[in-house]
């Protein structure tokens, strides 16, 4: 075993628990992953022993709740392997980091008549938002299809790419169908024609060694409460020269340097993209969380998780009328499927009853249902945390459904 399970396991006391008479088998990691026991201790130390509002206190408290904030933005860095701290911006989550690009950047460098490219296999968060923009600014939205692998191609991106194109914005991996799409290859092509790239990292930075430098993208993005830990807190990571060039997403405290009413004048980086009170305990939280992954090392996680990913693949293709949706080369420990003519919504519900946990529904990606016809999926999420065993128990739940179903 690449990973001691039982010593990793008691790091999650909610996965001990009894939902319905049995046992909790959690597989909803793609959602939110669970917290381990050191995360949750350092937000009760936060909030027993070092709350306080920081960067405007003279006193104790705030000195620490300050150095622990800025400290944990250099955890970031360091995790990711950014060049400077200042390019890592908190936010609430991955869905606030492309709110902010798509509007802040958006103002700047996007006008009438000027191309955005995103995938076909996009998050509702990585989809919306350049929807807004495109249509203040007159601009279009182009879409880069999948094929019946669910993966994208190199070539119909190239196509895509036009002098009109201002920025690429693009998933690393799918939520829906586990694609892991080739990004580096991706922003090497768009940065030869001097375009700059997105990517959400929502899916990948708990699952994929991160390294902003080496894939030499611009923005980088993704939520602390999908890597073990708090919900409220996020990260945008930007290159120092957008970052410098963007204006203000919000305003506020903390951002400016001088206020009058005639004019006010704004910090850099980091702080004047970090308006009002950010989520203190959060990044400390996040932080503690890093460390947790970087403790077991995300080479085996990875490791571990492709093989759960195996494992559950196969047994759930041995269940007659079964149809995964996702089979691409490159793959995250996700797999989302049909059963027959069974609507998604029963089978999550029962298998709930069973104590297991699936999410069910369109999963924020409407255009991939659209794509298949279908009015939803199951998915079955997995993490290091979780076991061979709670697969069978998941596919001897899928079978005793089925039969009540059919
Ligand atoms: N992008 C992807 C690929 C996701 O899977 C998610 C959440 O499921 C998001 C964006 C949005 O993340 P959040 O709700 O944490 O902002």
């Amino acid at each position: 075993m690449i990973l001691d399970i039982i010593k990793i396991r008691k790091d999650f006391p909610i996965l001990e628990q009894k939902v319905n008479g049995k046992q909790l088998v959690y597989f909803d990691n793609a959602a939110t992953t669970q917290k381990p026991i050191q995360v949750i201790e350092a937000l009760n130390k936060f909030y027993t022993e070092q709350n306080s509002n920081i960067h405007r206190g003279v006193h104790h408290l705030s000195q620490i709740a300050t150095t622990k904030f800025e400290e944990s933005r250099i955890t970031i860095q360091k995790f990711i392997n950014a060049s400077k701290s200042h390019e890592i911006i908190f936010t609430r989550g991955t869905t606030e980091s492309i709110n902010l690009v798509a509007s802040s950047f958006g103002k700047k460098f996007i006008t009438d008549g000027d191309e955005i490219i995103i995938s076909e296999m996009e998050h509702h968060s990585n989809i919306v938002p350049w929807q807004i923009i495109a249509e203040e600014k007159k601009a279009i939205l182009r879409v880069l299809s999948f094929d019946d692998n669910a993966e994208i191609s190199i070539e119909n991106f190239k196509k895509l790419i036009t002098p009109k194109t201002k920025i690429v914005a693009i998933n690393h991996i799918s939520n829906s169908l586990g694609t892991i799409n080739p990004i580096k290859e991706i922003i090497e092509i768009s940065h030869k024609k001097s375009i700059p790239v997105l990517i959400d990292g929502a899916q990948s930075a708990s699952h994929i060694k991160i390294d902003v430098n080496d894939l030499d993208c611009d923005f980088y993005c993704f939520s602390g409460h999908k890597i073990l830990g708090p919900t409220g807190i996020g990260v945008l990571y930007g290159k120092e020269q957008f970052l410098n060039a963007m204006p203000p997403y919000q305003s506020g405290g903390e951002m400016i340097d001088t206020v009058t009413f005639e004019k006010t004048t704004f910090k850099g980086l980091p702080f004047k993209f970090e308006a009002g009170t950010p989520d203190i305990s959060g990044a400390i939280g996040l932080a503690k969380a890093i460390e947790y992954i970087k403790s077991i090392g995300i080479e085996k996680i990875a490791e571990y998780e492709n093989e759960l990913l195996n494992y559950a693949t196969e047994k759930l293709i041995s269940i007659n009328g079964m149809k995964i949706y996702g089979n691409a080369r490159q793959k995250s420990a996700i797999t989302s499927f049909n059963i027959g003519n069974i609507h998604p919504y029963d089978i999550g519900i029962l298998l709930d009853q069973l104590g297991v946990a699936v999410r069910t529904g369109h999963l924020c990606t409407q255009p991939i249902m659209n794509h298949y016809n279908i009015p939803g999926l199951i998915r079955a999420s997995y993490a290091f945390y979780n076991t061979f065993e709670e697969i069978d128990i998941m596919i001897d739940g899928i079978k005793k459904v089925k039969q009540m179903l059919e």
